[in-house]
């Protein structure tokens, strides 16, 4: 980049293409020579224990997950990431009746997700469990070289400034959509979601019985079919399909044994939603 002097001779600028452009512009826009994203840590998987689905379990759930999960630790280097479940609808279910905007929804849902991070690290403390904050998510390559299993809150950082939302105050941007966002910034090998449910159906399997399993479905597919429930937040499809580098997301059943450990391997278990 080189340095240009005002024609009055009295002001230096920076020249670079994004000089003097609004950075709205559409036309601009598609000007931009598009350089290919570098997949800052291609080789570790995400994984999301699930709030509502798994860590509100507790006992019922957590120990074998946890014991699945450890048993990966050698062949594969892992970032966990946690809902907040039960804990943050009861704390929303307030800040709503009282009238509390987006973004204090959205930094009460952080909280409660930072707790089930302490929670799930501390189980995993024997095998090298560690809590971090979203800062330290660039040095995950010392922790993997000390064996370690990083495991972070999944809300987005938006807090206070979460987006508010077309219907409502709760924070569409949640923990599955900050799971994705680690999955675009990281550009993991793989991103699996550990539920309670096989993956993805039809509707709410909880509630209608006759919901049918998708074993496999473009992102761009599910947002068309615009169904009445979903297993992940909705804004993750949109970020599938604009992301450079995540191809597919699993969903899988975290409660069934062996389903963490097959996803790790690469194996079809679950739902996968790919980009397309
Ligand atoms: P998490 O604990 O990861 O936040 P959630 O409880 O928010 O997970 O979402 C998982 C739940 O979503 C499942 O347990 C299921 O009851 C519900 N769900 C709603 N719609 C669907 C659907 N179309 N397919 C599968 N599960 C669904
Ligand atoms: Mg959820």
């Amino acid at each position: 980049m080189s340095l240009v002097r005002e024609k009055d001779g009295r002001r230096l600028h920076i020249k670079s293409k994004l000089m003097g452009e609004s950075l709205v512009g559409k036309e601009f826009l598609d000007t931009i020579e598009q350089v290919p994203q570098e997949k800052l840590f291609p080789d570790i998987n995400i994984l999301k224990v699930g709030g509502q689905s798994i860590c509100d379990r507790g006992a019922k759930a957590l120990p074998q997950i946890i014991k699945e999960i450890s048993a990966n630790r050698e062949k594969h280097k892992m970032l966990l990431t946690t809902g907040g479940g039960t804990r943050s609808r009861h704390i929303y279910t307030i800040g709503l009746e009282l009238g509390m905007p987006t973004g204090v929804i959205a930094k009460f849902g952080s909280t409660i997700s930072e707790q089930n991070a302490l929670l799930v690290a501390t189980l995993l403390g024997p095998w090298g469990g560690v809590q971090i904050e979203h800062g330290d998510l660039v040095k995950l390559p010392n922790y993997y070289s000390q064996g370690c299993i990083p495991v972070t809150h999944g809300m987005p950082p938006y807090d206070l400034f979460a987006l508010p939302p077309a219907r409502g105050h709760i924070p569409i941007h949640r923990t599955d959509v900050g799971t994705i966002l680690l999955a675009d910034l990281t550009g993991a090998r793989t991103c699996i979601f550990i539920k309670d449910e096989k993956g993805l159906y039809t509707d709410d399997p909880k509630k209608n019985p006759k919901a049918e399993f998708i074993p496999e479905i473009s992102a761009r597919e599910l947002m068309e079919r615009d169904l009445e429930d979903v297993v992940i937040e909705r804004p993750c499809l949109e970020i599938i399909q604009n992301s450079d580098v995540i191809e597919k997301v699993q969903i899988i059943n975290g409660l069934e044994e062996g389903n963490i450990t097959a996803a790790l391997k690469g194996k079809q278990v679950g739902t996968i939603i790919y980009k397309g």
